[in-house]
């Protein structure tokens, strides 16, 4: 078990971890260290061997992390984001990943107007069978973009999809829902974001089932406990 209260000894091997983590992916498809839990000593070993994109779920620990850590991290966001915490991410936020609605993409909207910033950001879908408040059905993300009012939001830009497999050892079901995110990103894609070269991230895979999504097209992987441990809650 990691220890967070060590001061100056690093008891777990984040470097080695992280080492072959990314030795399983291929070019092209890039790191997301999900370090939430996790202290910043941590993210520094990680930071040392060259890492630059960490992700976090939480506002606080993101804004504690973001002002003591070095100021080339690019930070995700990849929790459930309320859209009163939009303002205190989004003067230094390099994507958020989880916009699962209109209300949530047009306060984003807003607050980087107010920084004179266009902050990227994913569609999250909810396709595994897991009941969670959060994410948009297929037909959800649909309709979203069908509205398409997300079109007038000039410091928005959608860049591409992210979802969450479900938590389950079936590989087939878990291929077959980054497989269904992977169609609906070309449909996606095709009818709405064929001119725009930015639309192209696929961000799924975390630690148990990265190696499945690279297989099924991810361009992002999100993993944690594979290059950090456990985490310690
Ligand atoms: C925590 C989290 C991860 C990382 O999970 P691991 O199993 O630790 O790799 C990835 N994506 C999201 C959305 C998360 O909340």
């Amino acid at each position: 078990m990691t220890n967070r209260n060590t001061s100056s000894k690093m008891d777990y091997d984040v470097r080695g971890h992280l080492t072959e983590v990314r030795a399983g992916l291929p070019d092209g498809v890039r790191l997301v260290a999900i370090s939430k839990y996790h202290p910043n000593e941590y993210i520094e070993a990680a930071y040392a061997e060259g890492q630059r994109i960490f992700g976090e779920s939480h506002e606080q620990e993101l804004r504690q992390k973001h002002e003591t850590l070095p100021k080339d991290i690019e930070w995700h966001f990849i929790g459930h984001l309320q859209t009163n915490k939009v303002k205190y991410i989004a003067s230094y936020i390099n994507m958020i990943e989880t916009v699962d609605s209109l209300k949530l993409l047009r306060e984003i909207d807003k607050h980087a107007a107010r920084n004179n910033r266009v902050i990227d950001v994913l569609l999250e879908l909810h396709i595994a069978e897991e009941e969670t408040k959060y994410g948009l059905t297929p037909d959800a993300c649909r309709q979203l973009l069908a509205d398409g009012e997300w079109r007038k939001l000039e410091h928005v830009r959608i860049c591409g999809l992210m979802m969450m497999a479900s938590y389950v050892d079936d590989e087939n079901r878990i291929r077959s829902e980054f497989c269904l995110a992977r169609n609906l990103f070309d449909e996606i894609k095709a009818q709405y974001f064929a001119d725009k070269p930015s639309f192209k991230e696929r961000s799924w895979g975390m630690s148990h089932d990265y190696p499945i999504a690279v297989e099924e097209g991810s361009t992002m992987v999100r993993v944690g406990t594979a290059i950090f441990g456990p985490r310690v809650y």
